[in-house]
């Protein structure tokens, strides 16, 4: 898996770095303390992250509601949604690019 780099110092960014990133319009290189933009795939997948944490909690709030589910359920459900949520940040990952919103 190749990680992305900035565009600034050229600093490979780790996975850990990735996990990091919260704001993709703000976001800080740890070696040359650049302000970054990212590119299209990390508001993408911000946005998809927000509608699938969203629809993850409501379907098992709708399972536990209509008595169909007990806490134990949603849970295993939690860690299944997670673990997918995981893996598509995995996939996502090599294609995040960055812009130089402002050097330090
Ligand atoms: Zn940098």
């Amino acid at each position: 898996m190749r990680n992305p780099i900035c565009p600034s110092c050229k600093n490979r960014f780790s996975l850990i770095d990735g996990f990091r990133m919260f704001n993709p319009w703000n976001i800080k290189c740890r070696k040359c303390s650049a302000i970054l933009q990212g590119g299209v795939w990390q508001k993408i997948g911000l946005f998809a992250g927000f509608v699938a944490g969203l629809a993850i909690a409501g379907f098992a709030i709708w399972q536990e509601e209509a008595g169909k589910w007990e806490t134990s359920d949603s849970l295993v459900w939690f860690a299944f949604s997670l673990t997918i949520l995981y893996l598509a940040c995995l996939l996502l990952w090599p294609r995040y690019t960055f812009t130089i919103k402002r050097n330090a």
